[in-house]
């Protein structure tokens, strides 16, 4: 094995000059020291992370939308309680179903005053 910094021949398996004492490593193991082996398990540990960011934005903004239509349907800023409450939510489903059925009467109406 020559050195490369002073070219002295050292035995084969020598990793260290005899003569300067720089590495004399051999080429392939630097070649398999390369790429990091836990590397290779990345984008699979990259893909759960990316799954939780992306369960905890889809949750939140599920939560913003419930909060919005909360607050529209009671006419007032929506709790925590609210968010979870059964009751309020059959009151959000009621009112909606007369705002739909006053607009069905509304157009019907006035489609009846026209002819
Ligand atoms: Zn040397």
């Amino acid at each position: 094995m020559l050195c490369s910094s002073c070219n002295t021949r050292n035995p084969e398996g020598a990793t260290k000059c005899s003569e300067c004492g720089s590495s004399l490593l051999p080429f392939s193991v630097e070649v398999e020291t390369g790429p990091d082996p836990y590397y290779e398990t990345g984008p699979g540990k990259a893909e759960g992370l990316v799954d939780i960011i992306f369960n905890s934005i889809a949750a939140w903004v599920s939560g913003f939308k419930m909060r919005r239509e909360l607050k529209k349907a009671l006419g007032r800023k929506p709790t925590n309680a609210d968010l979870s409450s059964l009751h309020t939510w059959m009151e959000v489903r009621d009112k909606e179903e007369k705002v739909s059925i006053a607009e069905k009467r509304e157009a019907s109406s006035s489609r009846a005053s026209r002819s």
